[in-house]
């Protein structure tokens, strides 16, 4: 008998995965592309924002020194947004001016609408203003040539909306993993076959697409492999291509689970082939230089397991390699409180899925329920859940209301 391989816990497994992971190199993109990646390059603003002094307000641009309440002045003409003054304020009148409207020479403060009273083509005031009141400095948002976004930034809508202010489109981010999917498995059809007694749908293809999806990575479904050497190492080949494969099944010590075996036939390093948790103990994570390194996350084949496995280690690397910071934290935890007692598994760490929402009372504690069916096999173990409750190993039970850590999938 082989000596029994140890079982890593799984923040070892996940520092190991980390370990050998880093950012993809840049690529650049349209900024309509941009979204939701991750700048590689730093960028510095070649403009002003705003690009000019402009009114803050609909109102009147005066001279400062020139308002004394009561004391009409004359207006001498409209500013609109767009179109600015051609010539400067003269000295002892005012001029409408319009939010967004180039603040003209001469001009030092704008006075709102609401605080003045116009007739007759002159304009009182019911108070005096203070000097560069309801203007928007010229660069007063972003300087020229102030570092507008720092390199490692996540590009969302905001961002998107500066860059596009400072005339910057296209920009530099890291690339996206490119990512295979192989299940293996005798027993596996595609979901559009009508399965024959003995056989089931490649659910785990439809889902860890899904996963990758809502990651922001393309995948590429290679057809089914089956449980033996010749089917698996030319499929196992042909993932290479990819910067990440996510094979499920086989991993386990079934007399037909030749994973492990057409792993090390292409040539790839074992970092690891177990980890103490519960879904998911059976997981291979392997580096193959081919001649690019390619990870490889050898997922167990129960979808629970595999599911739960991609959260707590392809999600993390992935997100390292499209340049996330390596300290950022996948998945938002919380404390969360359980609903029901629950049991720990005596030496596995225990993912349990499970529902989490805010109570609709004070002290609006988030309460976590542990959907029924955990059993690592069972797909509706995975309806409805938003979270993964992470339970450490012990012998007593843990009461209703006991407070455990939570890993939130989507937002509570
Ligand atoms: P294995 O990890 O290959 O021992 O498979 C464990 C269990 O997961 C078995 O009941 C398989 O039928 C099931 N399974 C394996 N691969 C898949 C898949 N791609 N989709 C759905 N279930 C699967
Ligand atoms: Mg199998």
């Amino acid at each position: 008998m082989k000596p029994k391989e140890p079982a890593l816990d799984w923040w070892s497994a996940q520092e190991r995965i980390l370990a050998e992971t880093a950012p993809l190199p840049a690529e650049t993109v349209e900024l309509s592309c941009a979204f939701d990646r991750v700048l590689s390059e730093s960028v510095v603003a070649c403009r002003a924002l705003p690009p000019w002094d402009n009114s803050a307000m609909d109102g009147y641009a005066v001279r400062k020194e020139n308002v004394m309440v009561g004391q009409p002045l004359p207006v001498e003409e409209t500013i609109a947004a767009g179109h600015p003054a051609k010539t400067p304020l003269a000295a002892g009148t005012a001029r409408r001016i319009m939010t967004g409207a180039p603040v003209p020479e001469g001009a030092d403060a704008v006075i709102m609408r609401e605080e003045a009273h116009e007739e007759a083509g002159f304009v009182t005031f019911q108070k005096e203003p203070k000097t560069g009141q309801h203007i928007r400095k010229q660069g007063e948002d972003v300087a020229l040539s102030a570092l507008a976004l720092p390199q490692g930034t996540v590009v969302g809508a905001g961002e998107i909306g500066l860059l596009s202010a400072l005339g910057k489109l296209l920009v530099q981010v890291h690339r996206r993993p490119t990512v295979a999917i192989v299940s293996t498995g005798d027993e596996l059809v595609p979901a559009d076959a009508s399965p024959a007694f003995g056989q089931i749908v490649n659910s785990n293809a439809h889902c860890l697409q899904a996963l990758l999806a809502r990651t922001g990575c393309d995948a590429r479904v290679l057809p089914i492999a089956v449980d033996r050497l010749e089917s698996l190492v030319p499929t196992f080949r042909a993932a290479l291509s990819a910067d990440v494969v996510l094979s499920s099944g086989g991993v386990s010590v079934g007399d037909f689970d030749f994973v492990k075996h057409a792993l090390a036939t292409i040539g790839a390093t074992q970092h690891f082939a177990k980890v103490a948790m519960k879904p998911g103990k059976p997981l291979v994570f392997c580096t193959v230089d081919s001649p690019k390194k390619t990870l490889w996350f050898g997922l167990p084949g129960n979808p629970a397991s595999a599911l739960v496995s991609f959260e707590l280690f392809v999600y993390p690397a992935l997100r390292r390699l499209l340049g996330h910071a390596a300290q950022d934290a996948p998945h938002p935890k919380a404390l969360v409180q359980l609903c029901t007692p629950v049991m720990p598994d005596r030496e596995r760490t225990h993912f349990l899925r499970a529902f989490v929402s805010r109570e609709k009372t004070p002290p609006f504690s988030l309460l976590a329920k542990p959907l029924s069916h955990q059993g690592s096999g069972m797909l509706s173990s995975l309806v409805g859940m938003n979270a993964l409750l992470e339970i450490p190993p012990g012998p007593k039970p843990l009461d209703a209301g006991t407070p455990v850590e939570a890993r939130l999938l989507a937002t509570v």
